[in-house]
């Protein structure tokens, strides 16, 4: 349930209650919200003469229900996210950062595409302790610099809850990834910042469970989060996931948050990213997460599914026509 509460509720009836009902605590400018299970559908008596406004729901998908609020937008830097924003982010970059050149050449793809949003790993979760793990503290240098040079929007991931301040010091956007979604440390850190936060959904994850992830940042006070579809895994093996979009549809109609979608790593291949990618478009969703690399082949992650230069841009050209339709402007 959330309540809006009068800004003057005693101190000792909303801890009380609060304490009582393990709800958490918003003050907003004119209103105080406390959200608590969806199990509760009434205020209590000694609360009932302060609630402005009470919801009630069926789930605990809650303050990020359309029942609750409407499309939410996202403002980061020159750039609004979401349902009614006419911009549309198509977030490039590699899957890693890997050397300085690597990053000037993307930023000056994007630039020459009048793209501003570069995407980039520092920190890795890997699936193998084997692999490439991530340039860490110094790959995010590398990408704060290049992304300081050319005035870019950066996206970058966090591992684990210890990075979260590095992160937001650094990145415009940090992402939480597939494997990292039921991470409560990295939600509750975000949670209590004011960053924007890309969520992306567990693999095999419900889009419950998915929404619940949201709502462990929204309840702690940060209503900048952006859902990521980027493929869950089913019994189907030709590709790497699938991409769910039954469930964006699902999303789009009961939630209030941006949602974007990741293509690259659901197919996991770069052949068919460019069809995803009007599909995606023409299914109304508000942005797109790609994998580009100079030299994909050369890549340390996920090298099979990144679009070198050629593919990025032939890509950009067939997607035109669909955002001409949904009256969207690449951004
Ligand atoms: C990534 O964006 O490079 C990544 C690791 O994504 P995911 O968490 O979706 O696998
Ligand atoms: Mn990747």
């Amino acid at each position: 349930m959330i309540l809006h509460l009068k800004t003057n509720t005693p101190k000792n009836i909303l801890k009380d209650y609060c304490t009582k009902t393990n709800a958490f605590i918003n003050k907003k400018d004119s209103f105080i919200q406390i959200v608590n299970s969806s199990s509760y559908k009434v205020a209590n008596d000694e609360l009932n003469p302060f609630v402005i406004k009470t919801f009630v729901f069926d789930s605990d998908i809650q303050l990020a229900s359309l029942k609750y609020s409407a499309h939410k937008q996202i403002n980061i830097d020159q750039l609004t996210i979401g349902r009614n924003s006419s911009q549309f982010p198509i977030i490039m970059g590699p899957c890693s950062v890997e050397t300085e050149t690597q990053l000037k050449e993307v930023a000056n793809f994007l630039i020459h595409n009048k793209l501003h949003c570069i995407r980039a790993g520092a920190y890795k979760p890997r699936t193998s302790p084997y692999s490439f793990q991530g340039l860490e503290t110094k790959g995010l240098e590398l990408l704060k610099s290049t992304a300081k040079t050319n005035n870019l929007i950066t996206f970058s991931e966090a591992k684990d809850a210890s990075q979260i301040k590095e992160l937001i010091d650094s990145v415009d956007v940090v992402q939480v990834g597939t494997k990292a979604m039921y991470d409560q440390g990295i939600l509750k850190a975000l949670g209590k910042s004011d960053c924007t936060v890309l969520l992306k959904r567990g693999f095999g994850s419900t889009i419950q469970e998915f929404v619940q992830a949201a709502e462990f940042i929204l309840c702690e006070g940060n209503e900048n989060v952006i859902l990521c579809e980027r493929g869950i895994r089913t019994f189907e093996n030709k590709t790497r996931f699938t991409l769910d979009l039954c469930g964006v549809a699902w999303l789009k109609h009961n939630t209030n948050l941006p949602i974007i979608i990741d293509p690259s790593h659901a197919l996991g291949s770069s052949y068919g990213i460019a069809d995803l990618s009007k599909a995606a478009i023409a299914m109304g969703v508000d942005g797109l997460l790609i994998e580009t690399h100079p030299n994909p082949k050369q890549a340390q992650s996920d090298a099979e599914q990144q679009l070198n230069f050629d593919q990025a841009k032939e890509l950009l050209e067939q997607v035109q026509p669909y955002l001409k339709i949904q009256k969207r402007i690449l951004y």
